[in-house]
């Protein structure tokens, strides 16, 4: 059988949902990192062209068992809803959700949630290298600076990345990127201009990317 073929009958959706289940089962009791404050935090095994990167989980994600559960999901699912037409259930049930740490780092010392460091970063790659070489995503939405950062491999100002779509590769794929800012309500970026302006300009680009209209 041709080698795309074979790639093709491996790839179904049972398939790439039992693999992504597998790893979540694994990913559930791992505790690579001693300052990590568990449980481990992701969605569901869902098979999609387009995953999603957050920072890390907040301190209520774990109790709720998925990402994005508290005050920056409602933020960004009403973002999604407004601007994507596409509600909370059905953008966790056709977008894989995935972050560059998995646990909730602790708070930092002068308030807000603590970056995850090199160390933890590094570690949770190897789940997400993981789950990309699962999915083959086409589209990567980068939800933050660290996760853009981490995506396109440079540290840019938001104001030059959210807006527009970037070719990158990324976890030996080629992928197209979208960043959105951080919908914390710690951050005031996405509340002032030019913030306002690219975000909305972000979220329309979202919504025309070929990936997230065959969702
Ligand atoms: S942050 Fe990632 S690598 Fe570290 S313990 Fe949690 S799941 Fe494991």
């Amino acid at each position: 059988m041709p080698r795309a073929n074979a790639d093709r009958t491996v790839r179904t959706t049972r398939n790439v949902r039992l693999a992504l289940a597998t790893l979540h089962e694994q990913l559930d009791v791992c505790r690579a990192c001693p300052k990590m404050i568990g449980p481990v935090v992701h969605g569901p095994p869902v098979q999609s062209d387009v995953i999603l990167i957050g920072q890390a989980p907040g301190p209520r994600e774990g109790s709720f068992g998925r990402p994005f559960a508290w005050t920056a999901g409602r933020t960004m699912f009403r973002w999604f809803e407004e601007e994507l037409g596409i509600d909370e259930a059905r953008f966790r049930s056709t977008v894989y959700m995935a972050a560059v740490a998995r646990c909730f780092p602790g708070k930092a010392p002068g308030g807000g949630d603590r970056k995850p460091d090199a160390h933890e970063i590094a570690q949770c790659e190897s789940w997400l290298s993981r789950e990309a070489a699962i999915l083959r995503p086409k589209l990567v939405i980068a939800v933050g600076t660290l996760a853009i950062e981490r995506v396109l491999a440079e540290k840019l100002p938001l104001a030059n990345v959210v807006g527009t779509v970037r070719k990158a590769r990324w976890q030996d794929l080629d992928v197209d990127v979208v960043a959105l800012p951080h919908p914390s309500g710690a951050s005031t970026w996405h509340k002032m201009e030019p913030g306002k302006t690219l975000l909305a300009k972000a979220l329309r680009t979202l919504a025309r990317h070929p990936a997230m209209r065959a969702l």
